[in-house]
């Protein structure tokens, strides 16, 4: 695969530990990608080691399948962490390799009733990509749960997109899920604790509904036993796990 050439326009912080990075994607055949997938990002580690990092394309697509010649990605800073280092250290027309889409983490063909999108952290990003086709989907009649875990109110990560759709549709429940502390002003759907308690109060279909985990591999764990727990099948339940891939040595 050759790899895609990206320039950084920009980088905003959505919190403390959290930007907002936006890329020029240049690329030798168009680059198409759909909704919920992936990019690897390329870096040399400090003993001259080819790795890579992967990050969801965070921007807000068009269509479900599209071509893109400009991303954004939300990187969370993890500390000592490789990609962490070099994303903090790009400035504005800086580049990089990537290679990608990968994934398929994304809405199947088929539509279903009732979507349990769940997240933790930059794990709502897939699901903010695919807004404009949840949107085809609940004026189909389907409806949505964005379910978002964060500690407390700055990791609700691009909170006013959900919420803009959850005041358009009645079928879209924006439910953020905040396990240290509450808000002053709690939004309608607030909820104390972890996302996992949260699903512990709902009964699932395994006729009508599907569920995406996304984000933290503890939660994805946690969640994915309690959804086959309440009955749901394996192939109802999808998972993307953010997590490294294992440390390079020569
Ligand atoms: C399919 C996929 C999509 C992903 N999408 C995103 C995304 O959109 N945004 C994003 O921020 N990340 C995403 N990730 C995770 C990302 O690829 C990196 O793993 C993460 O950013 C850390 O990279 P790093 O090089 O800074 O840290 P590393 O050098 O990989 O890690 C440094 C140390 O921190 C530990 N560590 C790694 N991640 C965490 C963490 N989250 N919390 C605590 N300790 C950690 C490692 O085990 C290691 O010991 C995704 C991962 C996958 C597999």
């Amino acid at each position: 695969m050759t790899p895609l050439k990206l320039t950084m326009l920009s980088r905003e912080a959505l919190n403390d530990n959290t930007v907002n990075m936006a890329f020029a994607v240049s690329s030798e055949q168009p680059f198409v990608v759909i909704a919920g997938q992936f990019l690897r990002l390329h870096f040399t580690q400090d003993d001259g080691l080819e790795t890579f990092r992967s990050y969801s394309v965070a921007s807000i697509f068009p269509e479900e399948k599209t071509t893109l010649d400009q991303i954004d990605i939300a990187v969370s800073w993890v500390p000592g962490g490789l990609a962490t280092e070099r994303l903090s250290q790009m400035q504005v027309g800086d580049q990089l390799e990537a290679t990608g889409p990968y994934g398929r983490f994304c809405l199947l063909p088929d539509r279903h009733e009732r979507y349990f999108l769940i997240a933790t952290g930059t794990g709502v990003t897939p699901y903010r990509a695919m807004l404009n086709e949840i949107e085809l989907r609940l004026q189909a009649g389907s409806e949505f749960y964005v379910v978002m875990g964060a500690q407390d109110a700055t990791g609700l990560l691009y909170e006013a997109d959900f919420v803009a759709m959850e005041q358009r549709y009645e079928g879209f429940h924006y439910v953020p899920c905040l396990s240290r502390q509450q808000r002053d002003k709690p939004g309608p759907n607030d909820q104390s604790g972890y996302v996992q308690q949260y699903l512990a109060q709902h009964e699932f279909d395994a006729e009508n509904d599907i569920t995406y985990l996304c984000g933290n591999p503890n939660m994805v764990d946690d969640a994915y036993q309690l959804l086959k727990d309440k009955g749901l099948p394996v192939p109802l339940i999808k998972r993307e796990k953010y997590v490294s891939p294992p440390i390079r040595k020569k």
